[in-house]
């Protein structure tokens, strides 16, 4: 798409929502902004941001569809506070299966591909649903056999010999240890290809995780991260070259923010903001994900000229001011789950009476001595330069403590700063 047709998208959304949905009508209102002064991208940033809480609190305002209108409603998970609904047309459906299809081909998967989705399509979820709308869009074949237990999954693979996966890299890597502990060879199969969903795969370098490591030490398949959400509707996928997600041009603006909503500039770690295009039911603009990323507009040698967004490295409420720097759970997880011998552990923040935050991390040994937790000090310092306060307690006391705080996701982060949900 040139930048004329965008600029055209962007000049029909702005009335479409001024027209449609009751909260943009209002913002615009309250901010006297003139809509037909915003004519390209690079306008948007006179626009106020428009945050999670607002499209929790005022949800419906945000609609743009009569309930006639309406094909299929969807939920968000609302691991972070209250779940959002968010109404497709049949279009939205349509757009979907658009987005989902070019995030495949992006990462190389083509019609002959058998892609087995690993991920839930039901509950209201987008992204199954997403998923299989892409394959089918796609023209490839799609199984459908959903976040199931490893060895469901390693028998629909001998089964059905699908190429692709579409899965939490989590997940994945408790396949390849299940396949690890029944002798399975794992390279045996037919998969060539993993879509890795929900949480990243690399580093703030682009560097492979230790989730991501520990799944490619076994296994030899290419691992693409992707990174999508309801409100938004839209993938950034990797390409081969797994240096950043890709951005769909016509079905996305995204911008790098700071706190005030300034735009950052390319490289530089901020709120990842979007813009929709092509949306009818619940399209927004200048939503702040929560979600912290930059942009990389070096050449991919893919030959794909879009923008990229490198892996979240975090959610913004998450960030921790520790010892000088700032550090996010992912971060610390990420130092942790590089230790084979530490299966259980959650980390605690805490604020004091100054505000100045307090990073605890609870592992799990029944052993007299672990060498993985004595070096774990030396790798935080290496990793992220700071070093929390390390508790050792056995596995049954942190497998209670994790119980306590049971939720529809499982949770090893727990906020516990005043004023601060976790
Ligand atoms: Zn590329």
């Amino acid at each position: 798409m040139n930048i004329m047709e965008l600029n055209t998208k962007l000049v029909e959304l702005l009335q479409y929502v001024n027209e449609k949905s009751v909260f943009y009508k209002r913002l615009f209102h309250e901010h006297n902004i003139d809509i037909n002064t915003i004519k390209n991208a690079s306008d948007l940033s006179k626009l106020p941001t428009v945050s999670k809480q607002d499209l929790q609190k005022q949800n419906a305002e945000f609609y743009c569809i009569k309930e006639s209108e309406i094909a299929d409603f969807v939920t968000t998970s609302g691991t972070l506070g209250n779940p959002v609904t968010v109404p497709l047309s049949k279009n939205d459906l349509e757009r979907l299966a658009i987005n989902e299809s070019s995030s495949f081909a992006i990462a190389g998967i083509t019609s002959n591909d058998i892609i087995q989705l690993m991920v839930t399509l039901d509950m209201r979820f987008m992204a199954g649903l997403a998923y299989f709308l892409g394959v089918q869009k796609l023209g490839a074949t799609s199984l459908r056999i959903g976040p199931g237990s490893p060895v469901a999954q390693l028998e629909n693979i001998e089964k059905f010999k699908p190429t692709v996966l579409v899965g939490v890299p989590s997940f994945v890597a408790k396949i390849v240890d299940y396949a690890q502990q029944n002798n399975i060879d794992i390279n045996a199969t037919s998969v060539r290809k993993i879509i890795c969903i929900g949480d990243a795969i690399r580093d703030e370098n682009l560097e492979l995780n230790s989730i991501g490591k520990r799944i490619k030490s076994v296994w030899n398949v290419d691992l693409h991260s992707t990174y999508a959400s309801t409100e938004m509707a839209t993938a950034f996928t990797e390409c081969e070259m797994g240096q950043g997600g890709h951005l769909q041009e016509d079905l996305l603006i995204v911008e790098i923010i700071d706190e005030q909503g300034n735009n950052l500039a390319n490289g530089e770690l901020g709120e990842v903001c979007i813009t929709t295009l092509g949306i009818e039911g619940m399209p927004l603009v200048r939503f702040r994900t929560g979600d912290m990323a930059f942009i990389i507009d070096e050449p991919c040698a893919c030959g794909n000229k879009s923008l990229r967004l490198s892996p979240i490295i975090g959610r913004k409420e998450q960030m921790i001011k520790f010892k000088g720097t700032s550090i996010y759970p992912s971060g610390i997880i990420d130092v942790i789950n590089d230790c084979p011998d530490i299966t259980n552990f959650f980390i605690e923040v805490t604020s004091d009476d100054l505000g100045v935050d307090k990073v605890r991390v609870i592992v799990g040994s029944d052993e007299e001595t672990n060498p993985c937790i004595d070096n774990l000090a030396g790798n935080f310092k290496n990793k992220i330069r700071v070093v929390p306060e390390i508790v050792v307690q056995s596995n049954i006391q942190v497998i209670s403590n994790l119980n306590k705080h049971k939720g529809r996701k499982p949770k090893v982060f727990f906020d516990l700063r005043s004023g601060r949900k976790f």
